[in-house]
């Protein structure tokens, strides 16, 4: 079995779940190139938690947990199984506690990527909550013992943003800001040197680190994936820019 991809994943807007653009054209691209996963652990920013969750139905609900979008977003319908046999495997192979909670089920973190990426909607999906309380370290701590999955064909997906203030949003500005594109290089230089110490320590960027993110729920998916890869995978950038200011819409595929 071909080992399995993890993917880091620049969500950004719910819209893009049904809006076609540079980057939804890109996950679709992904979702055709990419090794087929057996199916998919994905840590989704929008499940952040106290203590670590994980779905098992083996009917996960879809969830519609943003407010203000137009109709046809909430018509959407991603009806992905789950498997409660994964689910459980993560509970073994993750050594700090996790519990089971199937009342989030897949959020739109997850959904919004994966209907472009698997429209069929017929690779199983497990999600796992980002416990807030945890460290950057412990994330990235997690990833590392979630590795071992991507060789029985799990996808280790993880669906944030590198750089995310809604507070800061220009929504007439194209590229981001200065410090923005600063941190988001910053992250894409650690990662293609394969020091992904530094996207662990990230605050060691400096005062960029301090304006991309306020709270830390959309950069945290990205340590799952760095620690699920090695440094004997390929990566892929893709995505590659900053949009309305404070949105870093980059993503990075492991593979072999
Ligand atoms: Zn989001």
């Amino acid at each position: 079995m071909t080992r399995a991809p993890a993917l880091f994943v620049g969500h950004g807007s719910p819209m893009n779940a049904i809006e076609d653009n540079e980057f939804t054209t890109k996950w679709i691209e992904l979702g055709n190139i990419l090794p087929r996963p057996e199916a998919i652990l994905s840590v989704s920013a929008h499940w952040f938690t106290k203590g670590t969750w994980i779905g098992d139905s083996e009917r996960p609900k879809q969830i519609y947990d943003m407010y203000g979008f137009p109709e046809e977003l909430y018509q959407l319908k991603y009806p992905a199984i789950g498997n409660r046999a994964l689910a459980h495997s993560v509970i073994q192979k993750i050594t700090t506690s996790i519990e089971v909670d199937n009342s989030w089920g897949l959020d739109h973190g997850t959904w919004s990527v994966l209907c472009r990426m698997y429209p069929m909607a017929d690779i199983p999906v497990v999600q796992l909550s980002i416990d807030g309380t945890a460290s950057s370290e412990d994330h990235f701590q997690m990833g590392r013992e979630l590795a071992d999955l991507r060789d029985e064909g799990i996808m280790i997906l993880g669906s944030g943003n590198i750089v995310h203030d809604l507070a800061r949003i220009d929504w007439n500005m194209e590229s981001g800001f200065p410090y923005a594109e600063e941190f988001d290089n910053y992250i894409k230089d650690a990662i293609l040197e394969g020091k992904y110490e530094k996207a662990v320590q990230y605050q060691e960027a400096g005062p960029s680190a301090k304006l991309a993110f306020r709270t830390p729920e959309h950069y945290d998916p990205l340590l799952y994936v760095l620690g699920a890869a090695d440094v004997t995978d390929r990566v892929s950038v893709f995505n590659d820019a900053c949009v309305m200011g404070s949105i870093s819409m980059t993503g990075y595929a492991f593979y072999k």
